[in-house]
């Protein structure tokens, strides 16, 4: 491992020398005039005075050498569409949407919000934004109008651009409406809603001056084109929200420079993906994983992305092989969750095609367990299997191996090592002291953060500061909120979030979101959410409501009833991803004599363990009527 030590450790050694080399990865309009500024901790800026653009490194400066390479392959199994759009193809679609976006008004440091299916028109209003300094904000299509609402009021975008509805398992799912709910709902609506009408939704209704039609804007701009705007490097290039332990979701503000430094150096030394081969990333363009790896890593890096809308399962359980087969897909991304899903199908769907191109299957998002890691390797043979562990707030991977500086063995359950430039420590929680070899700490990064790191919360830097590095006395020190250890050689093993976050399917929700959104109920006075562990999603939210009028369960019809209302609420007030798995009505929920939730006391008794020391508990009742419902499931 000598080879991937030294060149960690030159990292954190040579911080500045070390970041100037990976920085000639990406083109600079302008050239830097310090690697580093960090006069004003925790904020980092990267590549001072450095003028770049994202469109342009992950589109343009490959026309010359790639224009006929496919740069974007689309397939969906929901709508039998099929579209492969070579680098210079991609570049002409991206002028079109700049275009029309700047003829809406839209200019530098504007926000553009996304709200899209995963069609290829989402990867060009995302680009467009890039290139002409706009700031892009993507919400994941599963979030409901009132969350997409929070969401509009805090980034208080000029445009949004969506679709009529995406498809999901053979039905059509509305995008537009819950954006028409979302502008009712929201103090800062946008100008302009830009559609694109796939036809899916013949009900569709439009508003007049405000909703404009994609295809026939962009048919006015078809041979347009718009410059880049040259960003210095630390200009946003865009926000994504992430859920944390309050009700209000954050927006992770990420920088431009760094950020396509990081993607760059992410793809040679973790993915090894080198230009002109094919990486396919099944995940969502509303993560963190579909911005950085279906879209800006392979892009910068002059590789060829696939974007697949659709399931794993449909039309068979084969479907991703096939797609790896049809198209010499050598890096694959996914979640284990996903993977969990084809577990349980028929194990003859892995072996139906050819897999020879495919090296690598990246996992992250969540916990890979071992007996899901140990399958899906046997299954797939050769392949190797890469458990990775990151962040919306990183952008890229934190922990990982890094074949593509050294291949060093893995171990099962273990996502194996920092990446470059990060600083890992594991500390003690409550004195922010450092743990020993294999005892369980807080995950931690000693900032400053690397390149590709979110710069801050939007519009809130005392909300950054705050929330990720005032967790430690007296310590300055990024907090991931994860638990782990490092054995004696070194590798990391993730345990779970030190926080109330929860994470369903790979996706990171707050038990205080749902709460919220369960509390929407006029019937509920209280509720508890917690995460309990699920065997295909990782975990599943269950609630604890105590109903205003009692009298409405006591029969098993009025509880069932409430508990349908409660779901069709927490589907409309967020999102059917986070709809608990189970609701169960009490008078008492069980909290501590300073009023304080025994939210892991509750976790435990869900799960069927103990719940541990009592002695704080105000009520004893309420475990025991908590036991009760939990009994009668
Ligand atoms: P998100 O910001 O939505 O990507 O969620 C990030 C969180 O997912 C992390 O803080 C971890 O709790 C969890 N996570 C991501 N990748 C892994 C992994 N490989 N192993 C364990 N947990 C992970």
């Amino acid at each position: 491992m000598a080879k991937y030590r030294d060149y960690y450790q030159r990292s954190l050694a040579d911080r500045e020398g070390f970041w100037r080399e990976q920085a000639a990865l990406v083109d600079w309009q302008t050239p830097f005039t310090s690697v580093l500024d960090y006069s004003r901790p925790p904020f980092a800026r990267w590549f001072v005075g450095g003028r770049t653009n994202l469109c342009h490194n992950a589109v343009d400066r490959h026309l010359a050498t790639r224009a006929e390479q496919a740069a974007l392959i689309y397939l969906s199994t929901e709508t039998g569409a099929e579209a492969s759009y070579t680098y210079g193809e991609l570049a002409a679609e991206v002028n079109r949407c700049a275009a029309t976006l700047q003829n809406l008004g839209v200019g530098r440091g504007d926000r553009v919000l996304v709200y899209m299916p995963m069609i290829p028109e989402a990867v060009f209003a995302m680009l467009a934004c890039a290139r002409i300094g706009a700031i892009h904000s993507v919400v994941f299509g599963g979030f409901a109008a009132a969350s997409l609402a929070t969401r509009i009021d805090d980034a208080k975008p000029k445009v949004m651009v969506t679709a009529d509805a995406g498809m999901r398992g053979g039905r059509a799912v509305p995008y537009k409406h819950l954006v028409d709910e979302a502008c009712r709902l929201a103090k800062h609506p946008p100008e302009h809603v830009l559609i694109v009408d796939r036809g899916l939704d013949p009900g569709m209704t439009r508003v007049a001056g405000r909703d404009l039609d994609y295809a026939q804007q962009r048919a006015k701009h078809m041979s347009a084109q718009v410059p880049c705007a040259w960003l210095e490097s630390s200009e946003p290039s865009y926000i994504l929200y992430t859920s944390g332990t309050t009700g209000n979701p954050k927006g992770v503000q990420r920088d431009t420079g760094g950020y396509a430094v990081a993607l760059a150096t992410s793809m040679r030394d973790i993915f090894c993906v080198a230009p002109g081969d094919t990486m396919f990333t099944t995940s969502d363009i509303g993560w963190v994983v579909g911005h950085s790896y279906i879209i800006y890593g392979p892009l910068i890096n002059g590789s060829t992305t696939i974007m697949y809308e659709g399931l794993p399962i449909r039309p068979d359980p084969a479907i991703w092989w096939k797609i790896v087969a049809d198209h010499n897909v050598k890096t694959m991304f996914s979640s284990p969750t996903a993977i969990r899903v084809l577990k349980k199908q028929d194990p003859k769907f892995m072996q139906q095609h050819n897999l020879s191109s495919l090296r690598y299957l990246f996992l992250a998002g969540e916990p890979l367990d071992e007996p899901t890691a140990r399958w899906v390797s046997d299954a797939l043979g050769g392949v190797e299997i890469v458990d990775n562990y990151w962040q919306t707030e990183s952008g890229w991977p934190i922990l990982s191996a890094q074949p593509g500086v050294e291949e060093t063995p893995r171990k099962f359950g273990s996502p194996s090592f920092p990446a470059a430039g990060y600083d890992v420590r594991l500390l003690h929680e409550g004195t922010g002291d450092e743990v020993g070899t294999n005892e369980k700490g807080v995950l931690a990064l000693a900032p400053p953060l690397p390149p590709g790191c979110m710069t801050t919360v939007w519009g809130d830097d005392e909300r950054f500061v705050k929330t990720y590095f005032e967790t430690f006395p007296g310590k300055l020190m990024y907090s991931t909120f994860d638990w782990a250890t490092r054995d004696d050689d070194g590798y990391y093993f993730v345990l779970g979030r030190t926080d109330d976050v929860i994470n369903v399917a790979g996706h990171r929700l707050g038990t205080r979101e749902i709460e919220e959104a369960v509390q929407a109920h006029a019937g509920i006075a209280e509720v508890a959410v917690v995460g309990i562990a699920d065997p295909v999603k990782g975990q599943v939210p269950v609630a604890f409501a105590v109903v205003k009028d009692p009298a409405r369960v006591a029969s098993p019809e009025g509880v069932a009833t409430l508990r349908r209302e409660v779901m069709d609420t927490v589907d409309r007030e967020l999102g059917a991803i986070a709809r608990p798995g189970a609701v169960y009505f009490v008078t008492l929920l069980p909290k501590t004599r300073s009023g304080k939730l025994l939210r892991r006391s509750l976790q435990a008794l869900a799960e069927g363990r103990d719940p541990g020391d009592m002695t704080t508990i105000e009520d004893p009742t309420a475990l025991e009527q908590i036991r009760a419902v939990l009994a009668s499931r």
